[in-house]
Order: C-alpha cells, then sequence, then structure tokens
C-alpha cells in the first residue's frame, strides 16, 4: 500500500475549525497515514504565532524562574482550540505539565519545540491516531547533525503495526539526551525525515499557498504557479529566498526520489505544486522556471595582473575567508580579476575591515574594491540550457528597465543566471525579467 506522509504548517494548525479541515482532508484518503505538524501559527495577520511566545516564556524563565504570564497565552490558545473541537481531551493536564517542565528544563530549545508537542498532542486526539514523539525518534548526531539511520530504525520501530500517527515536527533529542530543535520552519525536515524512513509514495507538504509562485507576488500581481518543478531548480529558487519550503528540508526526501506535493489546506481541490527527483522530472516546455532574489550582500572585488598564472591565487584569498569563518556565497571570475560574494551580515563588527587587509597581506592586489548593498536575483530553470538566446533577453530586459547589472555568475550547470544589482533595483529587476519570460 502507497503511504504518504502528509506535514500541516502553522497556519494549518491555527484553530480548532482549521484542524477539522486538515481532519478532512486526512480522512479522505487513506494512503495519508502518518501526519507531522507545526506549532499554531498566526489566525489572521498581527495574530502571534505560539512558536514565537514560546521564545517569550523562555525570556521569562531566564529572568524570573519561571514563565507564568507568557504561558498564560498558551493556555489561553490550546484550550480555545480543543473548546472549538468540542473533543473531550483534558489538555489542562498537558498543558500542566508542559508548564512545569519548561520551568525545570530551563532549556530555550525544549521550550520552543512544545507549540509542536501540543499541536501534535491534539491533532492525535483529533484523528484518533497513535501520537509518536518526535524526542523520541528524532535524533541528532555528537556535531548536532541529524542522525539518519538512527532516526530511520526508531521511527520504523515506532510505526510497527500503526496505521495512523502523528508526530510533532521541528524537534528531536541530542546525544546528551536534551531536545534539540532545527532552524525555524523546521517542521518541513521533520516531515521529509518521516517520509524518508517510511519511503512515502509522495511528501504532501501543506500550506496555505496553492504552491511555488514563479516569483514573489509581493513584486508581480498573481504570478504564474509553477506546476512543477525539479529538486535542483527548489534549491536554487528556496536559497535565494523563494521561501515556500524550509531550504534544508529537500535532502532526506531528495535522497530517496521522493517527491514533494505542496498543496493549500484552505483550497485543498488546487494542484498545488510537485517537486521531483530528476528521475521523475520531464521539463515543462518554459525556459524558466521561476525568478527569486536576496538582498544584502557585499562584492569584494580583487584586480591583480596576471593572476590567471599565479598559482594558488584563488587559495589565498578564499583561505582569508575561511580563517575567518566567513561563508562565500559566489566567486565570479575573469582572467586578472575574481569577486567574492558574501552574504554583508556575515561581515559585520568590524570583519570586513579585517578580511580586507588580510587578503592585501596575502595576495598584495592591485585593485581591491568592496561594493556594498547589492541583491542576487536568480533566473532559474533547466530550459535554459537548451535555448539560445536566454541571457541576451534577460539583459535586454534589464536595459530596457534601466537595471545597472553589477555583477553575473551563470552557475556551471547552466541552470541559473545570477545577476547582481543594487538592492533599491531589486524587486524591479525581478519584475523585469518576469515580464520578458512571462509576459
Ligand atoms: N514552529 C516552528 C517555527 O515557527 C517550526 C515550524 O513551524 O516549522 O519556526
Amino acid at each position: 500500500m502507497a503511504v504518504k506522509v502528509c506535514k500541516f504548517g502553522g497556519t494549518s494548525m491555527a484553530d480548532g475549525t482549521v484542524m477539522n479541515q486538515v481532519k478532512k482532508i486526512i480522512e479522505g484518503d487513506k494512503d495519508r497515514r502518518y501526519i507531522v505538524v507545526s506549532a499554531p501559527g498566526k489566525r489572521y495577520s498581527g495574530d502571534i504565532k505560539i512558536t514565537d511566545v514560546l521564545y517569550e516564556c523562555h525570556k521569562e524563565v531566564k529572568e524570573s524562574g519561571s514563565c507564568g504570564a507568557a504561558f498564560a497565552l498558551i493556555r489561553n490558545r490550546f484550550t480555545s482550540i480543543i473548546k472549538e473541537l468540542n473533543i473531550d481531551f483534558d489538555i489542562n493536564a498537558v498543558l500542566d505539565e508542559t508548564e512545569a517542565r519548561i520551568n525545570a528544563e530551563k532549556s530555550e530549545d525544549f521550550t520552543a519545540s512544545r507549540g509542536e508537542y501540543l499541536s501534535a498532542r491534539v491533532m492525535a486526539e483529533v484523528l484518533g491516531a497513535k501520537f509518536v514523539d518526535a524526542e523520541d525518534v528524532v535524533f541528532f548526531d555528537e556535531n548536532g547533525a541529524y542522525d539518519a539511520a538512527r532516526s530511520d530504525r526508531a521511527i520504523n520501530e515506532a510505526l510497527r503495526g500503526v496505521d495512523k500517527a502523528v508526530f510533532p515536527g521541528f524537534y528531536g533529542k541530542d546525544v546528551h539526551g536534551k531536545v534539540k530543535t532545527f532552524s525555524r520552519g523546521g517542521s518541513d525536515i521533520s516531515g521529509a525525515i518521516v517520509a524518508r524512513a517510511v519511503n512515502a509514495s509522495v511528501y504532501e507538504n501543506w500550506t496555505d499557498v496553492s504552491g511555488f509562485l514563479a516569483c514573489d507576488p509581493h513584486i508581480v500581481g498573481s504570478p504564474r504557479r509553477i506546476k512543477a518543478l525539479s529538486y535542483k531548480e527548489l534549491r536554487e529558487l528556496s536559497y535565494m529566498g523563494a521561501n515556500v519550503l524550509h531550504s534544508e528540508s529537500i535532502f532526506p526526501v531528495r535522497k530517496a526520489n521522493i517527491p514533494i506535493h505542496i498543496k493549500n489546506t484552505f483550497r485543498p481541490e488546487d494542484e498545488g505544486t510537485l517537486i521531483l527527483p530528476s528521475i521523475y522530472y520531464k521539463p515543462s516546455g518554459s525556459i524558466v522556471t521561476g525568478i527569486a532574489g536576496k538582498k544584502h550582500f557585499t562584492v569584494i572585488f580583487i584586480e591583480k595582473s596576471l593572476m590567471n598564472s599565479q598559482i594558488g591565487f584563488v587559495r589565498k584569498v578564499l583561505s582569508v575567508l575561511e580563517e575567518h569563518n566567513i561563508p562565500v556565497e559566489h566567486i565570479p571570475s575573469g582572467i586578472d580579476t575574481m569577486s567574492v560574494v558574501i552574504e554583508s551580515a556575515a561581515l559585520q563588527d568590524g570583519k570586513l575591515g579585517l578580511v580586507l587587509s588580510d587578503i592585501k597581506a596575502a595576495v598584495a592586489p592591485d585593485t581591491l574594491r568592496v561594493t556594498e548593498d547589492i541583491a542576487l536575483i536568480a533566473t532559474v530553470g533547466h530550459g535554459m540550457s537548451s535555448s539560445v538566446g536566454t541571457s541576451a533577453r534577460l539583459f535586454k530586459a534589464m536595459a530596457d528597465a534601466k537595471i545597472n547589472v553589477k555583477m553575473i555568475d551563470q552557475g556551471s550547470s547552466e541552470l541559473n543566471i545570477i545577476v547582481g544589482v543594487n538592492d533599491d533595483d531589486c524587486d524591479k529587476c525581478i519584475a523585469a525579467i518576469y515580464r520578458e519570460f512571462f509576459g
């Protein structure tokens, strides 16, 4: 029998009415057997996410020893969810025990994880399904990385003979036996971990949008929806800021060639977006799949005559950055020039000055120049490698919109063209490229 793993995001857990809608979705397909949930999210704009309240709880514990005031908000939210659901579940007992454990553990990760814990407890009750605590089945290794082999074993063990189960997303347990969370938005990763462990036929990721759009709808009004894209395209787009899905979440399922289906809890009849491993991916016929941009980069430009013949030049420059523990995003290069593109946040607190003087000492460049406030815009699509004139169209669109190109980097896979522009030109540039390729 095919097994579908479904992850429901924060807005799908926001109140009792939506949770009933989730129940309907799950019961509408008997293959939807294993469910991973986020903490309750916002019910309306201006509302506060439960996870954010929990971070407040932790602050309160640190300052005063216990989390009474902030925890009252959590209590209110969950008691009203139970009322709306009209189920017979002693949520107060679970809340009491949770509050006591938050006060006793005094751990930020533990506290933050309780939103997922509580919504999974409730959802298991709603579905009459087994609750499987992520603390018992998702493990991190001694380096803090997710331990796939150990987690796979534990998940399968917990699910033996179980028809339906609900897991809390976002956390697991470290080698010291303590609860540890993934980064924010990490329930997507938990969903992928469960999908991989049970070798799911599909990983359904239920959100509040009907899939991936070809670009940010705040920039272009109703952009086209992407019906299907490959894992590689997703990686490029989400890394660049298209944030429907946590960008690390693809790794567990990608390895196992499991497709991801993005669906909308509030419009379950919408087709959504399929993210496919290369073995299933068929080009859609369109040249560009999507466009995404990210602001606040710094470009360090280095020029030195005969750079190309100086063995080890690039390595010396990169060693400086490595010594300062600074991640490098791109390295566009010419014969006598190279640029290093870095997220500006990594160069704060005087680090930029230190890096520049170390580069000078290491390679004595003829020119060393810094440009700040650069946005990177990635135009992504498998269709680009086989179609002639794509970059010409892209740069003409930018020129027509009077946007100055500061940097160009075509990925070696020909899957993307990345351009650097001033931060202020970012949205205009995305809109111009979108109009060129999508009309
Ligand atoms: N609740 C967590 C967060 O707000 C994790 C998640 O929703 O995926 O980041």
